[in-house]
């Protein structure tokens, strides 16, 4: 017992002397560290600074969190915080870290909220304070981006004279643009047409191949635009003359025979078809949400399309084909006696004998063969400056994608495959993805009065 008690005096002396100097190198360890550099992202809405430009920094801290962060805009002498937001620190020791590892600082910058920003260079900063030790206080981390202000929008001219255009219909315009512009071209309603560089022209002068959407009625919608990098926008009327369109309206009659011959065909070429319910929901959901996504994807095509022009005088009609479905015809589908559905046809339908050879409606690049749901086996040509055709219902097509194809070339055979009633060729035409009449495209006296006095270039 004496000997224990002895013993037992000493323990706690020891166990004590190791907490104090376990305590100390902790603390020392506290009061030296400084933690890692916090990270730091700024990202613009737009790359230069005009009316408004939403601006994002995103910060992020992991182990003792973030500390004090904060947005700042500079130009001149003239520093203004945008925001700043304080955080406590946790201890970032394992499971009593508990700081706040990220936060994002969104602000508006532009001549808007600002309207002392000048003409120039404006630099946008954030910062981020590091966890300071006791001995050792580190820099900040800075993150910064010189942007230019544009106070004015680019400058545009109109060049071309006598601008006569139908609603769902086509048209050229030749213009000027300032050296700020990075886009230019027609917005008719929310399509816009990009305008490029003109062949032969001098810096800055510009051409558009434009597309008039066929519900678009309203003239007042359709501007001729330039945008700069800060968004910044000039827009003009240039239209002398538009005529809206007359409704053209037609009733298709659906049968259950119908709908069994193209439903099926359909849906099982379609990967992920959402094939539940009756033949008539399946069918009006073809009509519908196919449609749209078939429609997008040849909208693909006219992005990528070349920048020459890969055509030349008036497209060609099949020959002896009679119009069989007008460009923008709404059409009412009956089913049974009961309204199932309206969409409007944006092609023309043209008849002739079965499987008739169809040429190419004029030279270009094909840049798609094959099976196109609701078009059925289609050929679309790419003809240059977002102008495209494409021949649907094919019964067999006879060009490959990345062919060069002349006017009048046979791409394939005329047939009923895809949503069609009987044997007959689907012309469309889209221009900068937007689908418009094919008819002043087939017609010679409209393209030299309209495309080639405008653009000065020999388009037959
Ligand atoms: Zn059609």
């Amino acid at each position: 017992m004496v000997v224990n008690s002895k013993r037992s005096r000493r323990t706690p002396i020891v166990l004590l002397s190791v907490a104090v100097a376990a305590l100390v190198a902790v603390g020392l360890w506290l009061a030296l560290r400084v933690g890692p550099a916090p990270a730091i992202t700024l990202e613009t809405e737009w790359p230069a600074v005009g009316k408004s430009n939403l601006v994002t920094a995103s910060f992020s801290a992991p182990g003792r969190g973030l500390g004090v962060i904060r947005l700042e805009l500079a130009q001149g002498g003239r520093t203004e915080v945008l925001e700043e937001q304080r955080f406590e620190r946790g201890l970032g020791l394992p499971l009593l870290g508990g700081g706040t590892a990220e936060a994002v600082i969104e602000a508006t910058v532009g001549t808007e909220a600002f309207p002392w920003l000048a003409e120039g260079e404006v630099v946008l900063r954030a910062v981020a304070e590091r966890a300071a030790g006791i001995m050792r206080s580190p820099d900040p981390v800075v993150v910064e981006q010189t942007l230019a202000v544009r106070r004015r929008p680019p400058r545009l001219e109109l060049i071309s004279s006598q601008h006569y255009a139908r609603q769902g219909g086509s048209g050229a315009v030749v213009y000027r643009v300032g050296e700020t512009a990075a886009r230019s071209g027609v917005r008719a309603g929310d399509v816009e047409s990009a305008g490029s560089p003109l062949p032969g022209g001098a810096v800055g002068d510009r051409f558009v191949l434009y597309a008039l959407p066929w519900n678009v009625g309203d003239s007042s919608q359709i501007r001729l635009f330039a945008e700069d990098d800060a968004g910044n926008r000039a827009e003009q009327p240039f239209l002398d003359l538009f005529k809206p369109m007359p409704p053209r309206a037609d009733t298709i009659e659906v049968t259950d025979a119908f709908l069994e011959r193209v439903v099926p065909a359909i849906t099982s070429q379609t990967p992920g078809f959402d094939a539940s319910g009756s033949l008539l929901d399946q069918y009006l959901r073809i009509n519908g949400e196919l449609r749209r996504a078939e429609l997008n994807e040849v909208a693909a095509f006219s992005s990528a399309s070349e920048p020459a022009f890969l055509w030349s005088g008036p497209f060609l009609q099949m020959p002896n084909t009679a119009l069989e479905a007008n460009f923008a015809q709404t059409r009412t589908y009956v089913y049974n006696g009961r309204q199932v559905d309206r969409q409007t046809h944006l092609g023309l339908d043209l008849a002739s004998t079965a499987r008739a050879p169809v040429p190419a409606p004029n030279s270009g690049k094909v840049v798609y063969a094959g099976w196109m749901s609701l078009y059925g086996n289609a050929v679309v040509i790419d003809h240059g400056y977002g102008l495209l055709s494409l021949c649907g219902h094919l019964s067999s097509v006879s060009a490959a994608a990345g062919d060069r194809v002349a006017k009048g070339d046979v791409i394939g055979a005329s047939g009923s495959t895809g949503l069609a009633g009987g044997d007959h060729l689907h012309l469309e035409v889209f221009l900068h993805g937007q689908s418009v009449d094919p008819l002043e495209w087939l017609d010679a006296k409209w393209i030299a009065d309209n495309l080639a006095t405008k653009l000065k270039v020999p388009l037959g």
